[in-house]
């Protein structure tokens, strides 16, 4: 049988997911918290959904304090249309 070979193919898929997994926890990177002087772990909440795209706030993971925006442009492309 080859139960061997199974086994590590099963290893390496369980492995990929657990990363993908990872990347939509932490969609950012850590960033730095003033309330905590550290760089922390955030939390993205959208904020407002606006014509020219969604922003999003970044919000401290430990206080909840905001450390930072993000505006995903997705208007763009429709202009060039226009
Ligand atoms: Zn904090």
């Amino acid at each position: 049988m080859d139960r061997q070979k199974f086994t590590k193919a099963y290893g390496r898929y369980t492995k990929r997911e657990n990363t993908a997994d990872m990347f939509k926890e932490f969609d950012a990177t850590q960033l730095y918290c003033p309330r905590c002087k550290q760089a922390v772990p955030v939390r993205k909440r959208l904020l407002l959904v606006l014509p020219e795209g969604d922003k999003y706030e970044y919000l401290c993971a430990f206080c909840l304090e905001t450390v930072g925006t993000k505006m995903d442009r997705n208007g763009a492309q429709n202009s060039i249309i226009v």
